[in-house]
Formats: structure tokens, sequence, C-alpha cells
């Protein structure tokens, strides 16, 4: 049985955005919005954020003036919606524009991982999604059944194939992935890949598979990886995880047994850990946590502190 109890809300996680999803289709509503002196304009290169370099770290908006001139015909203008008051649309910069030109010295292109931490919640969410968003653009200049051109329409939120004999509406896509704290009585379990940096350790995640429930994906990555059964799986909270196009669902479970056979493909290695033997592990440097901006963090943060959510 899935139980919603948290309280406190994900890095990325929509704030205040009101998304006004009725108003795409009025162009007129749209064109209103572009032309508005106090609409803002956010710039995506390169699956990266603008950001003033000085501390503290700020999310950069472009007026219409800026922005127009940024503009091209491959990269049309995504509506996202309303933040107190102030219309945000999204945009494209081509992968070889000069940015170091045209942007004051002050103002870099960063990726949000780096930085998602250091944003407040409404600037987090709100680059989040415009990644999101110019990335799925990017990826749907055609259509998937014919191949034809599509056409950006309804506010940048449907691509549409041109194509009069199809005319296939693509919509922006999340894919689903799980992840989860795995418990034993007063064990924790935290793995890794081999890829990851040296001493890195995470929970078990993984992507969800068509024809499977969030638990089906729950129970099979870990048996995949692990060996390990799984009893009392509950839904944690979810985090928008826009690299490129995810969500993370966080589930905590217990396993039935202390006895892992790892797969040796995914999982490198993997370790079951009391709190004081984490706090040891932590100090002395032979296990790295992943960094706060995760949903991983923040379920094995809490188990440490006992299972009170924050
Ligand atoms: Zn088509």
């Amino acid at each position: 049985m899935l139980s919603y109890h948290s309280k406190k809300t994900n890095v990325f996680a929509a704030g205040t955005l009101q998304r006004v999803s009725e108003s795409r289709v009025d162009e007129q509503y749209i064109q209103s919005k572009l032309h508005d002196p106090a609409t803002r304009f956010i710039p995506v290169w390169k699956n990266k954020n603008l950001v003033t370099a000085v501390d503290p770290i700020q999310s950069v908006y472009l007026s219409y003036d800026q922005a127009t001139p940024l503009l091209t015909d491959s990269a049309p203008l995504i509506f996202l919606g309303i933040l107190e008051g102030v219309t945000y649309f999204a945009f494209a910069l081509p992968d070889d524009s000069p940015v170091a030109t045209l942007f004051p010295a002050e103002q870099h292109f960063k990726d949000l991982r780096d930085i998602g931490v250091l944003l407040t919640q409404d600037e987090g969410s709100l680059y989040a999604y415009a990644r999101a968003l110019v990335h799925w653009h990017r990826t749907h200049q055609y259509c998937g059944r014919c191949g034809s051109k599509t056409l950006s329409i309804e506010g940048g939120h449907v691509l549409q194939c041109i194509n009069p004999n199809c005319v296939l509406r693509h919509f922006p896509r999340t894919d689903a992935a799980i992840i989860l704290l795995i418990t034993y009585r007063e064990h924790c379990l935290l793995v890794r890949q081999s890829i990851w940096p040296e001493g890195m350790y995470a929970t078990v995640a993984g992507f969800l598979e068509p024809g499977e429930s969030l638990e089906n994906a729950v129970a099979r990555e870990v048996m995949e990886e692990t060996g390990l059964v799984l009893e009392n799986i509950q839904y944690h909270s979810s985090q928008p995880w826009p690299f490129p196009a995810s969500i993370m669902i966080g589930f905590t479970a217990q396993s039935t047994s202390m006895d892992y056979k790892l797969d040796q493909v995914e999982i490198e290695k993997a370790v079951w850990v009391t709190r004081e033997e984490l706090a040891e592990k932590l100090q002395n440097g032979t296990i790295k946590l992943p960094p706060p901006l995760s949903i991983a963090s923040r379920l094995i943060d809490e188990w440490y502190k006992g299972g009170e959510v924050s």
C-alpha cells in the first residue's frame, strides 16, 4: 500500500508557478504575454541554465528586447507560466552561440546538477522545467511515426507533425525511475557502480519498464541487482530529474535478509551499515554520499536521523 507522508519539497519540484495550462491553446493570450514588458525569458544553452557567478548564485532572466535577437527559427519560445505575477518563457540557444560575448562576464551557463541546491525552490523548479522542455524540443524535431518535421504549437507544449496524412501530436515525456532505501533491522544498504567516483555510495535506482507498476519495478530492480527480497515497500516522495527527462520516484523498503548477491554488471559493491558505522566511514572518508540535491541523499539522511521526515 502506498502512503504519502512527506512534508518537505524535493529540489526541482514545482513551487508556486501557475502553469495556466488551459491558456496554452489561446494564441492571443500567448502573444499578449510575449509582448508584456514585465515578461521574462529563460535561455538554455547546451542543457545549461544562466546564473550569476557572484555569491549568492541567482538565476538570470532576460527581457523581451534582450531575448529577441537570440531567438532562432529552430528554437521556438516555450510558455512556462506565471510566477508572482511575472510570465516566463524558455528558449534554446544554438550550441555554437558565442555565449561568452552575448552575456556579461559575471553571468555563466551552469549545469543544474551543480547549482540546484543554491537556488530557491521556485528558481530551481522553473529552471528544471525550462531545461526539460527545451531538451524535449531539441530531441523531437521530427515525427517518430513518419519522419516529417514537427511544428511547435500550444505555447510549445505540443509538437505536431506537419505531414497532413499524419499530423501526430507529440507531448512532452517524462521517464519514470524508481529509487529506494533498503533497510534490514538497524542496517541500511548502500551500493556503488564502478563508474562512480571512488568511495561514492548511494541507493538502488532504475528505470520503470513498460508493463510494470512502480512496485513491480522496485522489486525487480532490487532482485536483479542484489538478489534481495523486499517487503513493506512504501512510497516516500518524488523529484523531477531533468537530466535529461526523468522523475525519480522514491521508496523505502525492508529486506527479508542481509544476504545479497550482486549482479556485478550495474552494482560493483554493496555494504550494509548501521548509523554508527556510516558515521565512522563518512568520517574516515571510506564512504562518500550523493550531494544534498538528490532524493537519494534525503532518503539516507532521513534514515540516519531515525526516520524523521524533515
Ligand atoms: Zn508524422
